[in-house]
């Protein structure tokens, strides 16, 4: 860890001990920027010379591209979002060596891994291999694709303008996604449930079944090398356990046993899918071990409090990694956030029930407007609460009560709107979590511009 980043988290946990903090990621703005900022050199451009034989490409997309240097050829491990980052990263390795690639290997089927497949082909064609389930991982929610897509550009910031741009918590924001998907090359030969292992260049390589992020995901080991590639299972943040984008459930209890399977074979080197790898034997074990017990305490955790009758309310407010895990650097919330994971564990162990009975059938939103404002006292009584919640600064408050406002025929639906946007960007400025970031940021701009009349009359 940077002395930086050392000095930031002090700061960042003497904050929340005064109790400035409002919520789970949300901190004083000054604090938040230099936070995410300070993230930024978790994918600084450049090469990482891992060992002798395994460079590792950062910081040309989103996610990294490895090159493995065997006698006769090269083996990549993922591809990047698109041919032309690819060609950027693939050039820069070349520094390294310039022997034919003869296999590529897909840690897992999400877009930024698998799009940039065709720039690393030769003159003969590598075997590629991925999973025997490959490509299964957004197949479950194919029917939401229009709002999925909407959300997408919110969750990354991709239309934020550059002073609004931060990063995406694990990948650099502003990268180049014109050409994503174009270089897709599938998979020519499928990893059994039992995994693989084989040597490709002289090189013994292995790759195990490791579902976490996708159901479709493996790790590849190099066992001379004792270097382990962690796929999107591990990165240096808190795991992305639930994406707002939208995604089916990612099965929480598997991906903590697939990083726990990773830290047995007591890596000497761990490479992530994102950020710096990690070129200690010692603190790439115990990252691992704690990224596993992270993700297991947060799934113990919620099983209690569902099994307490508790609403996903009330859990996704209690949950909080132990102090123990808390001050790690590589489980700090800039991409994951706990009680995001919290909810998406309780929908899908449960569904969206939480239990109670007064939620089995709640009222109408419109109605229940109506009835907030006889109960502020008049529409014009809830427009100035709304008012004075954005003045002190209660923005979540703000943002409750304009989307009541809304919904009345005698409420002021501009203030309403303007209020809104505003609250969005005072929540904005606190976070440091950089997907709720760039979501407020994000709907703000289209709320302004008038983008989302349909759903904000
Ligand atoms: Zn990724």
């Amino acid at each position: 860890m940077s002395i930086d980043l050392k000095a930031l988290l002090l700061l960042f946990f003497s904050t929340l001990a005064t109790g400035v903090v409002q919520g789970d990621t949300q901190v004083d703005p000054k604090l938040a920027l230099k936070m995410l900022n300070s993230q930024q050199q978790q994918f600084q451009k450049g090469v990482v010379q891992v060992t002798d034989n395994v460079f590792t490409a950062v910081g040309f997309h989103g996610a990294n591209t490895s090159m493995i240097v065997g006698t006769d050829g090269v083996i990549i491990i993922d591809t990047l979002m698109g041919p032309s980052s690819a060609k950027a990263a693939l050039q820069a390795l070349r520094a390294h060596s310039d022997k034919p690639v003869k296999a590529i290997l897909y840690t897992h089927s999400h877009g930024d891994h698998i799009g940039g497949a065709s720039a690393f082909v030769g003159d003969e064609m590598p075997d590629i291999y991925g999973t025997q389930n490959f490509g299964s991982a957004e197949g479950a929610t194919q029917a939401a694709g229009p709002v999925k897509q909407k959300r997408n550009v919110r969750q990354f910031g991709r239309k934020l303008s550059p002073v609004e741009s931060t990063n995406r918590g694990v990948a650099p924001a502003l990268t180049a996604d014109g050409d994503g998907g174009k270089g897709f090359l599938p998979p020519t030969i499928k990893i059994p449930d039992n995994g693989l292992k084989t040597t490709i260049a002289d090189v013994e390589i292995e790759m195990h079944i490791a579902p976490g992020e996708t159901d479709d995901a493996m790790f590849i080991w190099l066992p001379n090398e004792k270097v382990l590639f962690s796929g999107d299972n591990f990165y240096s943040s808190f795991p992305n356990l639930y994406a707002i984008r939208g995604t089916a459930y990612r099965d929480v209890l598997n991906w903590s046993q697939s990083v726990a399977k990773m830290a047995e074979f007591q890596p000497h080197c761990v490479v992530p899918g994102h950020t710096m790898p990690i070129l200690d034997a010692d603190a790439a074990v115990t990252a691992l071990t704690d990224y596993s017990q992270a993700i297991r305490s947060v799934y113990d955790q919620t099983v209690r409090g569902i099994n307490a009758g508790k609403s996903p309310d009330q859990i996704a407010h209690e949950v909080e990694l132990h102090a123990d895990l808390k001050d790690k650097p590589y489980l700090i919330e800039f991409y994951g956030s706990v009680p995001h994971a919290v909810r998406a564990i309780y929908s899908g162990l449960l569904g969206w029930f939480d239990g109670n009975p007064t939620t089995l059938n709640p009222l109408e939103p419109k109605t229940k407007a109506h009835k907030i404002a006889e109960l502020a006292g008049g529409t014009d009584r809830l427009t100035e609460q709304m008012q004075a919640a954005l003045d002190q600064g209660d923005y979540q408050w703000a943002l409750e009560l304009s989307d009541h406002l809304k919904w009345l025929d005698d409420g002021d639906r501009k203030l309403a709107r303007k209020v809104k946007i505003a609250a969005l960007r005072g929540l904005a400025a606190q976070e440091y979590n950089a997907p709720n970031r760039n979501y407020y940021l994000s709907y703000a701009n289209e709320l302004e511009s008038g983008e989302l009349s349909e759903i904000w009359f």
